[in-house]
């Protein structure tokens, strides 16, 4: 009875970052996997591209308190695809063949709850994530629910909107949470990578003064050239806390941003900030391994808050996108064919990437 819209001739199979033997030793391989059907409510998306994140090599890893992707019968992570609706559910309106949508972590939420309501979806407590709970954007056929699905404004080509559907739009709610005003000192340890290159950009654009802190000559060029004033290199300058709060008017920062997920990004944070200064939790260390904060003297005497912030919302999302669209922020990526998405897994495991990994499903 219900009717199915579908672009002309969809493939039975397509291609997918499949993870074999998830936990410590986990590969990734490439297979063909079935297209999926969309449900009454879905829009099916062929994806240009994904970004590769490094939840996706925690959900492979099993190092959070989480259960395995396997639990839930799923084998590709990934929440950072672009692409274009192909198939829209009987009872979709709201879409149509070939307009541009994205995937972003969160894959659904109730919009019956206050946390939904308040727009804080992205905490509601059926809010499932895409690439853990159902098939993510290594899969290059994926479902999303069409109330739910990103879309991808005039100006954003993909390589650019998928990596802001995770790391972009999740540096953009931590910076709006944190309440930091033009002027004001943004010191963002990780500044480098994938999350801290665009909080970089971000912070930036809106008026914040911005101190990078990361390793190495390559992050330092990419860091100081996305506009960061100063840079501390955590691996030749011995107090790297004083360093920042010396730059940051001998008083510290206004908001500390950790994007990296080290013990030590996380121990030295709050010693980096003035009175009334703020931590914001990003990055996600392996479960056990640090801690956000310090000895209760510091925090009462520095008025410091601790806060943290999940990925953005549909809205955050939004509103990153524009930032990207009016050219204030540019992920930095380097674009892998798709079957080379393990070689990217691999890299990206390793610790030694500049910016952001993509893969091209059409290479
Ligand atoms: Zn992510
Ligand atoms: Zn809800």
């Amino acid at each position: 009875m219900a009717q199915t819209s579908v672009s002309s001739s969809l493939p039975k199979t397509c291609k997918a970052g499949v993870v074999i033997n998830e936990g410590p030793d986990f590969k990734l391989a490439v297979e063909d996997v079935p297209v999926p059907e969309p449900g009454p409510n879905d829009v099916l998306i062929k994806l240009n591209t994904t970004g590769i994140c490094y939840s996706d090599i925690h959900y492979m890893l099993c190092d959070l308190p989480i259960p395995p992707m396997s639990s839930f019968g799923v084998r590709s992570p990934g929440h950072e695809g672009a692409g274009i609706v192909v198939a829209l559910g009987s009872n979709v309106t709201n879409w149509k063949i070939g307009d541009r949508a994205g995937i972003k972590p969160a894959y659904d939420a109730c919009f019956d709850c206050e946390l939904c309501w308040a727009g804080k979806e992205t905490y509601c407590d059926q809010s499932p994530q895409i690439g853990l709970q159902f098939p993510g954007s290594y899969q290059q056929y994926v479902l999303s629910p069409a109330r739910y699905t990103q879309r991808i404004p005039e100006g954003v080509d993909d390589f650019i909107a998928g990596p802001i559907m995770c790391s972009g739009s999740t540096i953009y709610c931590s910076i709006k949470e944190s309440g930091l005003r033009p002027g004001d000192w943004a010191v963002l340890p990780g500044a480098g990578g994938g999350v801290g290159h665009m909080g970089v950009q971000l912070a930036r654009a809106m008026g914040m003064r911005v101190v990078g802190v990361d390793g190495g000559e390559e992050k330092r060029e990419l860091c100081m050239r996305l506009g960061c004033e100063a840079f501390v290199d955590f691996t030749e300058v011995e107090d790297v806390a004083g360093e920042v709060v010396g730059i940051c008017d001998g008083k510290g920062a206004h908001g500390v941003f950790v994007t990296a997920m080290s013990k030590e990004a996380y121990a030295s944070a709050p010693l980096m900030c003035r009175v009334g200064g703020k931590v914001m939790c990003i990055g996600l260390p392996p479960t056990g391994t640090a801690f956000a904060g310090a000895d209760p003297l510091l925090f009462v005497g520095k008025n410091l808050t601790v806060m943290g912030t999940k990925v953005g919302s549909l809205l955050d999302t939004t509103k990153a996108l524009e930032f990207a669209a009016r050219g204030h922020m540019k992920p930095i990526y380097e674009v892998f064919p798709l079957t080379k998405m393990p070689d990217a897994v691999e890299k990206l495991r390793s610790g030694k990437v500049a910016g952001r990994l993509v893969i091209d499903f059409n290479a």
